[in-house]
């Protein structure tokens, strides 16, 4: 079946001398894995081989989500050249790809994580934008959106509100723990005070409109700490830590 879909480059690999396999991430279909043939060449119809973070129109032939598709035109319509060109805005920009391909069910279609992804990108590539904050509220929709950030207010063990300053993550119980339930959990991540700073200004941001999520205003030592907790909460779920975060992160 040939079907046609925005897309986002987020993985290369060289099959032969001219093909690569690329996963793309789709608006409508999710993350798609193709063989591009004669992408290499030169004189290819995509104008050579395709980068990672392109973005563009994507027409391709897939048999099942699962089944490795062919690729049968891409045409570009954002290269993000600006933030190509500098070295921090790239590394959070590749770490956001890197998650997208580890985190996202294979055949699992979410617009909003695609639209996440989308303006995640643009937003990175704009002079102005706040790095580490913006890589925080993506991680953090990300995880929400694939089920693994449920509500981040109470202790996940006994329900109460989790009030004190100092307070605990859970990876495996997927939420906070408070002070009085900590002792029983052995994998959890000890949150200071600006983490929890961060990940309370995130709850914040989502409930409120959500044209004020793109701007969102978060002091960099606690969007850093969030997103510290954040990378945490993945490595734990993947059992590795992506080869990006210590770039983006640190
Ligand atoms: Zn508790």
């Amino acid at each position: 079946m040939r079907n046609r879909d925005q897309a986002i480059c987020i993985r290369t690999a060289d099959y032969s001398e001219t093909s690569q396999v690329v996963s793309f991430l789709t608006r409508d279909a999710g993350v798609v894995r193709l063989i591009a043939k004669g992408t290499k060449r030169p004189k290819s119809k995509s104008g050579g081989a395709i980068d990672l973070l392109t973005e563009g129109d994507l027409v391709y032939t897939a048999r099942s989500a699962e089944a490795l598709g062919t690729l049968v035109e891409f045409t570009e319509s954002a290269s993000h050249a600006a933030l190509r060109r500098d070295a921090r805005r790239l590394n959070a920009a590749l770490y956001a790809i890197e998650l997208v391909g580890e985190i996202l069910p294979v055949g699992d279609a979410q617009r909003a994580s695609f639209d996440l992804l989308h303006n995640t990108l643009g937003r990175l590539g704009e002079a102005d934008a706040p790095l580490q904050p913006v890589l925080a509220y993506f991680q953090w929709r990300l995880l929400q959106q694939v089920g693994l950030l449920g509500d981040m207010t109470a202790c996940v063990v006994c329900g109460r509100p989790v009030t004190d300053t100092e307070a605990w993550f859970s990876s495996r119980e997927g939420g906070l723990l408070c002070g009085g339930c900590e002792a029983g959990i052995i994998e959890k991540y000890r949150l200071d005070a600006a983490a929890r700073a961060g990940l309370a200004a995130l709850t914040a941001v989502q409930r409120g409109p959500a044209r004020r999520a793109r701007r969102i205003a978060l002091p960099d030592s606690q969007a850093v700490a969030a997103n510290r907790v954040l990378a945490y909460h993945v490595r734990e779920q993947l059992g590795k830590p992506l080869r990006m975060a210590r770039f983006a992160i640190g």
